[in-house]
């Protein structure tokens, strides 16, 4: 059984999409299309125009113009209420965008309601309220070498101006909403590139911000390839700033990219996060708990507690837990009210996933839950449990983005803060203990942008989240964000003269 599909979801998706450039939907300069798949069946969902080179090069000019133009001349206040104006009518639309997101994304319909839909309009909302407060400081000086002189120093807190923004498939809206609504409560124009497999919300989401009142070209959204479009972006010379979400890999690719205009980049990559449970804590919290840290979104998390760790006494009792979940959890489409886990995103993932099943299999570890792919068609692939492994196997340090989680005890606190630190990643992390001091003491320790202590995949457009390490470079939401969208400039003026 699968819900019926809303009408105007029928008709977007039947509807050969464009590109989003300077306010107007405009075939791709070369022409070519390209399809996204439905994950849950291997079928095409929607044919979408292909971005390229020259159609980067149109995005950037249209951003410059609206940049240099009318994005500029609104007044803090009147930035803040489109954005503002963005949130309420994502949740307007919310059954239709949720509709969207499963059937490209492959996630539970239910899951998209509940979470990613709601998460992004809250994070418009949150950032448009910071148009109005993005203020400099008056400065006193004592320049050394001219004693006597009196200055007026203050600061100016502005736009960077033209950014690319590339992002990931996990959360489609969402993770547009992450960059977009910082990007433009501080004045910034923006080109968008979706990830090729979800293009959908994205496209959906440029009408509804025109809808809002976006003036034409603050907002550019490109879909294409990563190594075409992608990679046009993150070099172009017009490009002030680059934001990418997703791999390790390709944020290190953006990187030399952008170094030949030094454009500014912040980067938010993967992880290989320790989810750690201590003895004393009630497995009632802790099972579900860890196997929500993994499973959530098929695993599919930068975040995920992809390394569950448990303190000795409680191992075989908290694994055998979370095999259990696992072993239960419905598989299905996401657009199946009954389905708990839907399909990875597509072939490329599904087989990237069951290569690391392999592997682990090969070097020795245990399966206690799941281990292959499920079914013959879609993309799905069984809630996995691994145990037995050892810290140079590639199932424990490989970020494995997929319903994988890699089990193994630990004694002392000195011990598990070493452990969960052994890695080159550090995006987040999970205590789970009564002991609050312990908790605490732990948190400290570990090297990782997210600490979530009895709680895990929290998320709010008020807490500040990135990575230590090499799983990126700045935050995203809170108000730390605004420092990666805007530069800082120091006026200084002598007095009496
Ligand atoms: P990815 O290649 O890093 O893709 C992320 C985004 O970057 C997509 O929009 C992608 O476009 C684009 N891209 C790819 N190559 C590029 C290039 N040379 N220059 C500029 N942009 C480029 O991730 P993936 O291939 O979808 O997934 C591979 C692995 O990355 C996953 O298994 C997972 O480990 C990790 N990942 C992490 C996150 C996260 O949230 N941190 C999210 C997704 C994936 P295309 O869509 O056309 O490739
Ligand atoms: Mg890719």
């Amino acid at each position: 059984m699968t819900v019926t599909l809303e009408k105007s979801v029928e008709d977007f998706i039947a509807t050969p999409r464009q590109l989003f450039i300077g306010g107007r939907w405009v075939h791709a300069a070369s022409g070519k299309t390209f399809a996204t798949p439905n994950p849950a069946t291997g079928e095409t969902l929607a044919n979408i125009a292909e971005a390229d080179a020259e159609d980067v090069d149109r995005a950037v000019r249209a951003a410059r113009a609206a940049f240099d133009g009318p994005w500029s001349r609104l007044t803090a206040s009147e930035r803040g209420r489109i954005i503002w104006r963005i949130g309420d009518l994502i949740d307007e639309h919310a059954d239709e965008l949720a509709q969207l997101e499963s059937l490209d994304n492959g996630k539970p319909l239910a899951v998209a309601r509940a979470a990613d839909i709601p998460l992004a309009a809250e994070l418009f909302r949150y950032m448009a309220g910071w148009a109005t407060k993005l203020e400099g400081n008056t400065i006193a000086l004592s320049v050394p070498y001219m004693p006597g002189a009196e200055f007026h120093a203050y600061t100016l807190r502005e736009p960077i101006g033209v950014v690319a923004q590339i992002i990931p498939w996990n959360f489609p809206l969402l993770m547009a909403a992450w960059k977009l609504g910082p990007a433009l409560a501080t004045g910034n124009t923006v080109i968008l590139k979706p990830a090729e497999q979800t293009p959908l919300s994205a496209l959906r989401l440029a009408e509804i911000m025109a809808e809002a009142g976006l003036p034409d070209g603050v907002v550019n959204v490109l879909p294409g390839y990563g190594e075409t479009a992608g990679a046009a972006l993150a070099a172009h010379d017009g490009v002030d700033k680059v934001a990418f979400t997703g791999s390790t890999e390709v944020g290190k690719l953006i990187v030399q990219a952008a170094a030949g205009n030094l454009k500014k980049v912040s980067l938010e990559l993967g992880g290989k996060s320790p989810n750690i449970v201590f003895d004393d804590v009630d497995p009632a919290l802790a099972i579900p708990g860890a196997a929500n840290a993994i499973f959530f979104n098929h695993g599919q998390c930068c975040v995920a507690g992809s390394r569950l760790f448990v303190q000795e006494s409680r191992f075989d009792e908290v694994v055998e837990g979370v095999a259990t979940i696992a072993r239960g959890i419905k598989l299905g489409s996401g657009l199946d009210p009954d389905t708990q886990m839907g399909p990875l995103v597509s072939d490329e993932q599904l087989r990237r996933v069951t290569g690391f099943l392999d592997s682990g299999r090969t070097d020795g570890a245990r399966t206690v839950a799941g281990g292959n792919r499920h079914g013959e068609r879609g993309y799905f692939v069984e809630p996995t449990v691994i145990t037995d492994t050892s810290p140079d196997m590639a199932v424990v340090r490989e970020e494995i983005f997929g319903p994988v989680v890699v089990a193994s005890p630990f004694s002392t606190l000195d011990e598990i803060a070493d452990q969960a630190n052994a890695t080159t990643f550090g995006l987040g992390a999970g205590i789970w203990t009564r002991d609050v001091s312990k908790a605490h003491a732990l948190a400290k320790r570990i090297r990782a942008g997210t600490v979530w202590i009895n709680c895990y995949n929290v998320f709010d457009a008020a807490l500040p989240f990135g990575g230590y390490k090499q799983s990126g470079w700045g935050r995203e939401m809170g108000h730390e964000v605004l420092e990666a969208y805007t530069e800082v400039k120091a006026i200084c003026t002598q007095l009496h003269i």
